[in-house]
C-alpha cells in the first residue's frame, strides 16, 4: 500500500533580497524548526529551493515564504512521496541562483523569454519551425528529454552560452523553445538568448515538472524520465506512455539507473545496470578504476593487482585477438 504523506517542493522566485546573510540565517532556523530537509539557495536576485517534509511541514513553509513581502506569488511545484528525499537541511548564500557565468548578468525581471503554459508549449513543440533546446546538463538530458530536443554537449550550465555561440546555425530564424527542470535556469537563459539577438524565444513555465503534472499535457511528448537533484534521482513525467531513452554507459542497453563514478575526484554520473556496475568496477574509465581511493573498489575490497586483472580482462573483451 502506498503511503505518500510526504511532499517534495521545488520552487524559485527572482526578487531582490537586501540582506542575504540575515535572510539565510532566519530561513535556515525556520526550516530546521519545522523538520524540513533539502537545499535552498539565496542570492540578492532571489531564492531557489527544493525541500522535503510532511504535508504539515511543507504547508507551513509555503505559508511562511508567501508571507514575506515580494514572495506572495511564488509558484510551488509539488510531488507526493513516501518519505524525506534529502538527508540534510542547507540554506546557502550564492552569488547567483544559477551559474551561467555571463560577462554581463541577466536580470530575468527585466529580460526573459515568453512564458508558455504546458499546453502552449506542447503546441509549439509540434510547429516545424521550432527548435527546442534542453537547458540542462548532458547527464540530465541522457535520462530523458522532450522528443526532438537539442542536447547541448555541456557538463555544466555555465558552458551553455559558449556552446550556443558555436552552434548558431542551428537556431537562426527559428522559434526557440527552452526548458529545464523547474524553470529557474530558463529564466536567465532565455533572457540571454534575447540579448544575443534571437527574436522568438519562449520558455516552459514551471519547467518539466509542471508539464508532467499538468492535466492538459500529462507529460505528452516527453521521453524517458526526469533527473532530479534529490535521492529519487529519476521521476516519471509522461503519464501516457513510458519510453526508455537512457542507455547503459558500458553496454548501450536501455537503462535508467544512475551511478556516480567510484573515483571520488571524478564522480561523473553515468547510467549503468547493476551487472555493468559490478563488471566495470563502478567506474567510467581505467584511470578511475585505478584511483587509490576508488569507493567501489574499496567496497569490494580489491587489491590494486586485482583491479589491474579486471582491466586486462575488460580490454581483452574489447580488443579480442
Ligand atoms: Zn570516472
Amino acid at each position: 500500500m502506498e503511503n505518500k504523506n510526504y511532499r517534495v517542493l521545488l520552487y524559485y522566485k527572482y526578487r531582490h533580497i537586501d540582506d542575504v546573510p540575515a535572510f539565510v540565517d532566519t530561513h535556515l532556523k525556520f526550516c530546521k524548526s519545522l523538520g524540513l530537509l533539502g537545499r535552498v539557495l539565496v542570492a540578492t536576485e532571489g531564492i531557489n529551493g527544493t525541500l522535503s517534509g510532511t504535508v504539515e511541514m511543507v504547508n507551513a513553509y509555503m505559508e511562511y515564504l508567501k508571507g514575506i513581502e515580494g514572495f506572495e506569488d511564488t509558484f510551488f511545484k509539488i510531488d507526493h512521496v513516501e518519505g524525506h528525499t534529502f538527508k540534510k537541511m542547507h540554506v546557502r548564500a550564492k552569488k547567483e541562483l544559477v551559474n551561467l557565468s555571463l560577462e554581463e548578468d541577466i536580470n530575468p525581471l527585466e529580460l526573459t523569454g515568453k512564458h508558455l503554459e504546458p499546453i502552449e508549449f506542447m503546441e509549439a513543440l509540434k510547429d516545424s519551425n521550432t527548435v527546442v533546446i534542453d537547458a540542462r546538463n548532458d547527464y540530465e538530458y541522457d535520462l530523458g528529454h522532450f522528443k526532438g530536443a537539442i542536447k547541448p554537449e555541456i557538463r555544466n550550465f555555465r558552458d551553455l552560452p559558449g556552446w550556443m555561440r558555436e552552434n548558431k546555425d542551428k537556431f537562426e530564424g527559428k522559434k526557440i523553445l527552452t526548458y529545464c527542470t523547474g524553470g529557474v535556469r530558463c529564466e536567465k537563459f532565455s533572457g540571454w538568448l534575447l540579448k544575443e539577438g534571437y527574436e522568438d524565444v519562449a520558455q516552459l513555465n514551471g519547467g518539466i515538472h509542471n508539464y508532467g503534472t499538468h492535466e492538459d499535457t500529462q507529460g505528452a511528448l516527453w521521453e524517458g524520465k526526469m533527473y532530479v537533484f534529490d535521492e529519487r534521482i529519476a521521476v516519471d513525467i509522461n503519464k501516457h506512455e513510458h519510453v526508455v531513452v537512457g542507455k547503459d554507459y558500458f553496454t548501450g542497453e536501455p537503462c535508467e539507473r544512475y551511478i556516480n563514478c567510484g573515483n571520488p575526484d571524478c564522480n561523473k554520473q553515468i547510467l549503468a545496470s547493476e551487472s555493468s556496475e559490478y563488471k566495470y568496477l563502478g567506474s567510467c574509465s581505467d584511470s578511475c578504476r585505478l584511483h587509490p581511493r576508488n569507493r567501489y573498489v574499496m567496497k569490494l575490497g580489491l587489491t590494486s593487482d586485482q583491479v589491474r586483472n579486471v582491466i586486462q580482462t575488460l580490454n581483452m573483451e574489447k580488443y579480442p585477438n
